[in-house]
């Protein structure tokens, strides 16, 4: 058995983990990491089908921290605009465009960038990062919170005991519940079908959220490649929500028959597709912790607030919980583990996730149930929120989130 001490663990190294590491060493607070997966699995996570739209908080605090630059600018694709679809005939879209402000720089609505890259990117910070031990291949068996301090016990014999235990295992975190916290877990009994797609015409840098009977449909718009620049086509990820069966039984299907289900799926808003990627497949279920804290441990990331990725919110969340927790804790005592400090980023981070997280699902439960009232309410919807300015600059800043800019 193996006895550590250090002033920070961070259980989980998933880019919410990966980023509170940054964030703490950087404040010179020693941080040991503990990741169940493999050194080689951090190094080189394997594409996972995500497509994370950064906002612009997100992308200046991975700016600041030596991450924005690891990842190459070829695979990062500008969203100038946010489409939003009802019904089959995609009539009376209602529209997010990016607002005109070139001369502060703003140019899109926020930057897609492909998880596995940013994951890689994170890591490759973390190692050039003296103060961070990462110990792969532990998975984290018991916990424990005290007064005085924490301390965790992984699989192999490790004991590493901290003045704070950062919890980022997950949204079905297991630390979370070994730490006697409990969540509001919503199962919206779907589950999400993610792959990359070829298709002859441009996307135009355009988002499309669709929610059509049956189904829901987001189409990402992903950086060209070779292949696009030499005219073979563009690229675009598919993010299809169905029942869960349903995605199953597409993931099996042959590439082709798979083109020819999605070709016909789309109803003409893109042409013919081709396969591009693996399929993946994630259950569709939210998670919102009782509590975000308690003695020596804070929750962040998926663990914290696992969010529907409707309005692609919970990388970017998580990347804004963690920088919430250290600023709590450099402006307290000093001791990471500071009660009251640890009491303030709660509150913060709890007005900032509540409305999100209530009227995401809100909209999620709305757009994805198709009764006749509902599917009536949401038509109407749409054109009366594309007519109100004020509405639609609400959401525009949602999206976009620059408030670490401001
Ligand atoms: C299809 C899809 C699209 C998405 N799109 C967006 C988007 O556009 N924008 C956005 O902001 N968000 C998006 N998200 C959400 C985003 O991907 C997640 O919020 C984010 O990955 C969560 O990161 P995390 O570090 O909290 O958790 P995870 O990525 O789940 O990482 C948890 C880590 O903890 C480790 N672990 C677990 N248990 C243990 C244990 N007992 N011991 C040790 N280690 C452990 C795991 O191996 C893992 O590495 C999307 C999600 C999906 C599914």
């Amino acid at each position: 058995m193996t006895t550590r001490h250090c002033d920070i663990v961070v259980a989980g190294g998933g880019p919410a983990g990966l980023a509170a590491a940054l964030s703490f060493a950087a404040r010179g607070y020693d941080v040991t990491l503990l990741e169940r997966a493999s050194e080689r699995v951090l190094e080189q996570p394997d594409f996972d089908g995500r497509e994370i739209a950064l906002t612009h908080h997100s992308i200046n605090w991975l700016e600041r921290f030596g991450v924005w630059a690891r990842i190459p600018v070829a695979d990062r694709s500008p969203l100038k605009t946010a489409r939003i679809e009802t019904g089959a005939g995609g009539s009376n879209p209602l529209l997010f465009a990016t607002p005109d402000r070139s001369g502060e720089g703003v140019d899109a609505l926020g930057v897609l960038v492909p998880n596995h890259l940013i994951r890689a990117a994170l890591y490759q910070a973390v190692c050039a990062q003296a103060r961070i031990t990462v110990l792969t291949e532990r998975t984290i068996t018991t916990c424990r919170s005290g007064k005085q301090f924490a301390s965790v016990t992984c699989d192999d014999g490790t004991v590493v005991t901290c003045r704070l235990l950062v919890v980022a295992d997950g949204r079905f975190s297991a630390v979370r519940e070994m730490l006697g916290i409990g969540a509001i877990v919503h199962d919206f009994e779907r589950s999400i079908l993610v792959c990359r797609l070829r298709h002859a015409e441009p996307h135009g840098q355009v988002a499309l959220q669709w929610f059509d009977e049956g189904q829901t449909v987001a189409l990402l718009p992903v950086a060209d490649d070779d292949v696009a620049r030499e005219g073979g086509g563009h690229r675009s990820s598919l993010v299809l929500t169905v029942e869960a069966e349903e995605a199953a039984r597409l993931q099996r299907l042959e590439p082709t028959a798979f083109e020819t289900d999605v070709t016909e799926r789309l109803k003409g808003r893109l042409s013919a597709v081709q396969l591009l990627s693996q399929r993946r497949i994630y259950p569709l279920k939210t998670v919102f912790a009782h509590r975000f804290q308690t003695d020596r441990v804070a929750l962040v990331g998926d663990a914290a607030v696992g969010m529907h990725p409707i309005t692609a919110h919970g990388f970017n969340l998580g990347i804004k919980g963690q920088d919430i927790l250290t600023r709590m804790i450099v402006n307290g005592s000093g001791d990471p583990g500071d009660p009251a400090a640890l009491r303030r980023f709660e509150r913060r981070f709890r007005q900032e996730t509540v409305p999100l997280f209530a009227a995401t699902n809100g909209i999620a439960s709305v757009y994805t149930r198709d009764i006749g009232p509902v599917l009536a309410l949401r038509r109407t919807g749409l054109r009366i929120a594309d007519g109100l300015s004020p509405f639609k600059r609400f959401v525009t800043g949602l999206l976009m989130d620059r408030s670490a800019l401001r």
